[in-house]
């Protein structure tokens, strides 16, 4: 099998070869070259020690990225290739780094210490595809399996127990039943790794074509990182709106959305507040009374805890408050919407609650329809330049100053009575029209 190699790595390697040294492509970009997709990134590795590689490449700008674990990075026509020698790693007894590390001149140790098959090939134009470990069979099958013993290697990088979730959701893979197994058995050892890795490899399998398969079969690894997540697991709704649990209405309607990392990760916690505000009344049928307020609170305390950054944070959280908000397809409403969240939170607030309804039951599914409704209409008004905020109101405070306001307060509070009127399409936004308004007031 021919890869189609870039010009910059492969002088790269070339380079690397007239010295003298082995060098290949390796793990991601071989993975991805062969199933058909464009890689991310183009690594190398070589038997060169990191002073050899910097020696052999001289001509390029070189920098250290890892020395201690063999890595530099070299530029070649403005792209970044990492090269990294091949190694042995041993002793992991935090369950994530290696206590130490060894050059090898051997291919074959470096491919054995890679976590699953399909990453642990490398790739030469001279000598092809190099698989000692079953890399392309497992290519076929779709499926993910570690190199070596499964508990073992979990046991030695915890962080290879998400990295299996987070391969089969993007690459829409299983888990080959070995590996399953012991992805349940030795999920409490990702207590052990650091709150920013978890968040960003869970990010990759929230934002993954196969996360339903994946958030359905491991809701107990997904429930280490996030236990909250837990109680929403076999949590019955018991009202004629939900035909699914907590747990399954959230994983159908995630899966129903875009691949964007904040509404996913919105709708991984939109209803994390549901089996806290659960009541039922005379009827039998179940309320959950303030759970978007609740769970906007306990999503934040989760992302932090996660180390998330503020803005997907806030961006959550605002999604989630808002998530049963009651959207009307008409200008007046949606522009106070447009005034209270922004245009692009208001966007993904309609695909979040399209999504939403859609893993409902079908009393409710057919609101669904609407959405479509209310998300042209709101790209519409964005497109027209529609006033709903002070910024584009035709107006200012100078404005009003010189019809006599008095600073601050007032005049404020005036300002934002013309906002109001011109978004419920009472005055139009024009400023002789606004002065006669704001004149009238102060009669
Ligand atoms: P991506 O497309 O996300 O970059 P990748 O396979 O390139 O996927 P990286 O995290 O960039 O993933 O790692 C590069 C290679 O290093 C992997 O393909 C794998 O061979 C090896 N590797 C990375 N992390 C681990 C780990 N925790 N344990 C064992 N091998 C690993
Ligand atoms: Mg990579």
């Amino acid at each position: 099998m021919k890869i189609a190699v870039p010009a910059f790595p492969a002088t790269l390697l070339q380079a690397l070869n007239g010295c003298g040294f082995e060098a290949y492509l390796v793990g991601g970009c071989v993975r991805d070259s062969l199933c058909g997709r464009q890689p991310v990134d183009w690594d190398i590795t070589t038997s060169a020690s990191p002073d050899q590689v910097k020696n052999a490449l001289r001509r390029y700008h070189v920098v250290d990225t890892g020395v201690t674990h063999g890595t530099v990075t070299a530029v070649c026509d403005n792209q970044a290739v990492e090269i990294t020698t091949f190694r042995v790693e041993s002793g992991y007894s935090d369950h994530r780094h290696p206590d130490a590390v060894r050059f090898t001149l051997d291919l074959k140790e470096d491919l054995a210490r890679r976590d699953f098959t399909i990453n642990a090939m490398a790739y030469h134009p001279n000598t092809g595809v190099i698989d000692f470990f079953g890399g392309q069979q497992d290519l076929g099958r779709r499926q993910l399996r570690c190199v070596g013993t499964p508990t073992l290697r979990f046991e030695e990088d915890a962080l290879r127990i998400l990295r299996a979730l987070r391969f089969a959701s993007a690459l829409g893979f299983r888990i080959e039943p070995q590996t399953a197994a012991a992805v349940h058995q030795q999920r409490a050892l990702l207590r052990t790794v650091a709150a920013e890795r978890v968040y960003s490899e869970l990010t990759k399998l929230l934002c993954g074509d196969g996360v339903r398969a994946v958030l359905t079969d491991f809701a107990d690894v997904i429930g280490v990182c996030i236990p909250e997540l837990l109680d929403c697991v076999g949590f019955a709704q018991q009202t004629p709106y939900h035909n699914f649990d907590v747990y399954e209405h959230t994983v159908r309607a995630l899966a129903a959305l875009p691949s964007c990392a904040y509404l996913r990760w919105a709708m991984l916690l939109h209803d994390i507040g549901k089996p806290r505000t659960f009541t039922l009344d005379a009827q039998h049928q179940a309320h959950f009374y303030g759970h978007e307020k609740i769970g906007a609170e306990m999503a934040e305390q989760i992302l932090r805890r996660l180390r998330a950054g503020n803005k997907l944070i806030e961006r959550v959280t605002l999604l989630i408050r808002h998530h049963d908000a009651d959207l009307e397809p008409t200008e007046p409403c949606l522009s106070r919407w447009l005034n209270r969240l922004g245009d692009e939170a208001l966007l993904q607030l309609i695909l979040l609650q399209k999504a939403d309804d859609s893993a409902k039951s079908a009393m409710v599914r057919f609101r669904m329809s609407n959405a479509d409704r209310l998300y042209a209409l709101a790209e519409e008004l964005v497109a027209r330049g529609t006033c709903y905020s002070l910024k584009t109101l035709a107006v200012n405070g100078n404005d009003l100053l010189a019809l006599g306001y008095t600073p601050g307060a007032p005049l404020g509070d005036a300002l934002e009575r013309l906002l109001q009127e011109v978004m419920a399409q009472r005055c139009p936004n024009e400023r002789e029209a606004l002065l006669r308004l704001a004149a009238s007031w102060r009669e």
